[in-house]
């Protein structure tokens, strides 16, 4: 289960929302939030959302401007160092025609390796 950020109940203001997945025999494993006083047609409290779909919890809390933890953020990072080393072996094709000499060619090889190294530690200082 995501974990989304629990918030008090905005109805009753006085319990905060419980993260519950729905019976099989209702609903498919769904994953909603509810208030703890909240009754389905039984009056109580009326703070109930589906984790997503129409209406869903993400929506009211993005309404309410309580900032949601990037769940896809996993593929963005491997995208960027994807472009850096793409970058960088653009770098190293620009350096490989102006030098002739094999030995030459293995430092400056050797430095953008390095480089590649450094890009890949900074992508990681920036997303942990
Ligand atoms: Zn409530």
């Amino acid at each position: 289960i995501p974990l989304l950020p629990l918030v008090r109940c905005p109805c009753c203001r006085v319990r905060s929302a419980v993260c519950l997945v729905s019976k099989p025999e209702q609903n498919p494993d769904r994953v909603f939030y509810k208030c703890p006083n909240h009754r389905n047609g039984k009056g109580g409290c009326n703070f109930f959302h589906w984790e997503d779909g129409e209406d869903s919890y993400v929506d009211y809390l993005s309404s309410i401007g309580v900032v949601i933890p990037c769940i896809d953020s996993a593929g963005e990072i491997e995208e960027q160092e994807h472009k850096v080393e793409q970058k960088a072996m653009k770098n190293v094709e620009k350096k490989v025609e102006k030098v002739e000499k094999k030995d030459e060619m293995q430092q400056i090889l050797e430095k953008i390796e390095d480089l590649i190294g450094l890009c890949k530690m900074t992508l990681c200082v920036l997303w942990c």
